[in-house]
């Protein structure tokens, strides 16, 4: 519930939104997928809806639509088709988008995300598989084009129930599906490419004098940011009470509207009266047979679908012990993510493997503007390194120098710090000696050590401090720490 005018309003949110399938071809041709290609070079007497030409089902566009519908939990229908939406658009070929009416491939799902320390749950009322149209083209010197290279490129358009309930919660709703999406290689998600469109339907309960007014919906077409997405509502939930305020007019008087979204003004505004379902005259596909989806086809796309991204982040923070942030971030990358595990299954100490990838290697994947995957360094030789420093056997400061040199000419880190003798020396004798040389020049903070309680810790460290000197760094500390305790104790007891 929020507070418009003065009244109690509880905004009502359900999101449409267009997903572009990473398929290789279009849904019922084999023409490629390619953004950015001359015009019209990627047609074929189907997708330009020539006569007697025959749409065939893309088998993949089907098995990505599955898992992405899998992901949010829907139920997969067994028996699937195809219907004709019929509308005249320049951009639309043969006047009818081929598209799923009343048995969607999949339907009753359930996405939930963490949002504001809760969280939210938003049901999904179905998802189902369609094309795309065209693009019209109007940035051309006194007339305007038709492009054709995306008509026919596969869609999924997963609808939600209305259950999102302010700005907020819808971007986070859409970027956590983007994730999911991108995660699944079910699209490539690029927002810049227009992968993923948004159109939120919104209207508003208002409270007054115990009496509940609902406003008439409103569909904002065509967003494809998840900037625009929030302003879009956020800006409709305090107009809708306004227009009501002035008009009196409700979902009961008054239709259905479509607005568009003005980015440079950050406003919605009237758009053409929304057609009804009845308007574009669906009816099944002649040219394309029903779908069947074997149950057994869903099931092993069910078995093979990945740990899923937001609880694969909760295991992260745990397992390795990263903040929800870069564990966030991590997860982002899949390949990166995958490495990171098969590093911890390889016996690689999780805590340090965690450590080195938040730091060292995210620092040289920068420098080389790759990914920590892209370094092509194998788990084997990332858990080997974790451990030299578990065990502290090299200090931290070395492990970067050898990451590097591991970089440079894959060795084993084991080799490599050896040979750059940074392996710390666990030679007891050695650093009993340093210990002595030590203690014997600094008679002053061992008198602090052993009688003076406000000092001795502080002493202690110096002291320690002044073996790893005399030993170049290269001293186990916690070895150094143990033959100090044991002289000091000596001395004390003497
Ligand atoms: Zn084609
Ligand atoms: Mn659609």
């Amino acid at each position: 519930m929020v507070q418009v005018c003065g009244l109690d309003v509880e905004p009502i949110i359900g999101l449409e939104i267009h997903v572009q399938l990473a398929t290789r071809t279009k849904m019922f041709c084999g023409c490629p997928l390619e953004f950015g290609a001359r015009p019209n070079s990627r047609v074929c007497p189907v997708c330009l809806g020539l006569p007697g030409a025959l749409p065939v089902i893309n088998r993949q566009a089907v098995e990505l639509g599955v898992q992405a519908a899998l992901a949010l939990n829907c139920s997969i229908a067994e028996l699937t088709k195809w219907d004709r939406k019929s509308y005249y658009y320049p951009d639309l070929p043969k006047n009818y988008q081929i598209s799923q009416y009343d048995l969607p491939l999949a339907f009753d799902g359930l996405f939930e995300f963490p949002i504001d320390d809760r969280i939210a749950r938003i049901r999904i009322l179905r998802a189902h598989l369609e094309e795309d149209a065209g693009k019209n083209v109007h940035d051309l010197p006194g007339c305007s084009g038709i492009d054709l290279n995306r008509a026919g490129t596969p869609l999924l358009e997963i609808v939600t129930q209305p259950d999102l309930r302010s700005a907020d919660e819808a971007r986070e709703f859409a970027v956590q599906l983007q994730r999911l999406v991108h995660y699944l290689g079910v699209s490539h998600a690029d927002m810049q490419k227009g992968h993923l469109r948004f159109e939120p339907n919104i209207n508003v309960r208002i409270h007054r004098d115990g009496q509940v007014f609902v406003t008439p919906i409103v569909e904002v077409k065509n967003l494809n940011s998840f900037r625009s997405l929030h302003g879009a509502i956020a800006y409709e939930i305090p107009r809708q009470v306004e227009e009501w305020l002035a008009t009196g007019v409700t979902a009961a008087t008054g239709n259905k509207r479509n607005r568009g979204w003005d980015d440079t003004r950050e406003v919605t505004v009237p758009q053409r009266e929304k057609e009804e379902a009845h308007d574009y005259r669906y009816f099944p596909d002649p040219d394309l047979v029903p779908l069947t989806v074997q149950a057994a086809w869903v099931a092993e796309l069910r078995e093979r679908q990945p740990e899923l991204p937001l609880c694969r982040t909760e295991r992260f923070i745990s397992e390795y012990s990263l903040p929800p942030r870069d564990a966030h971030a991590l997860v982002e990358d899949r390949a990166t993510a995958d490495l990171l595990d098969h590093a911890a299954e390889a016996g690689g100490d999780k805590v340090v493997l965690g450590k080195h990838f938040l730091s060292l290697w995210a620092r040289f994947a920068n420098e080389r503007g790759t990914t920590i995957a892209g370094l092509r360094i194998s788990p084997g030789r990332l858990a080997e390194l974790a451990n030299l420093v578990a065990t502290g056997r090299i200090n931290a400061t070395a492990a970067a120098q050898v990451a590097e040199a591991m970089l440079a000419n894959h060795d084993a880190p084991t080799v490599l710090a050896e040979e750059l003798g940074l392996m710390q020396s666990r030679d007891t004798d050695r650093i009993a000696a340093w210990v002595t040389e030590a203690l014997a020049a600094n008679a002053a903070a061992v008198q602090d050590a052993l009688a003076n309680p406000k000092k001795a810790r502080a002493a202690r460290g110096f002291l320690t401090g002044q073996v790893m000197k005399l030993s170049g760094g290269r001293a186990d500390p916690k070895i150094v720490g143990e033959l100090i305790d044991r002289a000091l104790a000596e001395r004390a007891g003497a």
